[in-house]
């Protein structure tokens, strides 16, 4: 069994990291440390949140989005399944890359399809 608590917790000060990037002004950072896990669960997006995705690069919002579909495979209980072969990521992928959505098999096999 998962420590899905874990991983959530992991993947929101993840999150939260990637917006600090972005934060400039106090009223960002004060969103920063109250808001972010409750828009997380409310998939709302605010104003100071649509301002500091905007000035993400794209790498830091391919991140974020990754971020935000595991974060909604926990809540959907998918969490830790691979979407290519349907068994489950081993652990210590998921420790590695907490937004893997593929064991590495299939991983790797994706990869392979996009060259
Ligand atoms: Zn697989």
């Amino acid at each position: 069994m998962l420590a899905l608590q874990d991983f959530r917790s992991k993947l929101l000060a993840q999150r939260r990291e990637l917006f600090r990037q972005a934060a400039q002004t106090e009223e960002d950072l004060l969103w920063l440390e109250t808001d972010v896990e409750r828009e997380a669960e409310e998939r709302g997006q605010t104003e100071t949140m649509v301002r500091l995705l905007d000035r993400l690069d794209e790498r830091a919002k391919r991140e974020i989005e990754a971020i935000d579909l595991a974060l909604t495979r926990i809540e959907a209980g998918s969490y830790g399944r691979c979407e290519g072969c349907g068994k489950d990521i081993p652990v210590a992928r998921l420790q590695a890359v907490p937004t893997a959505t593929t064991c590495l098999a299939c991983g790797e096999a994706g990869e392979a399809l996009k060259r």
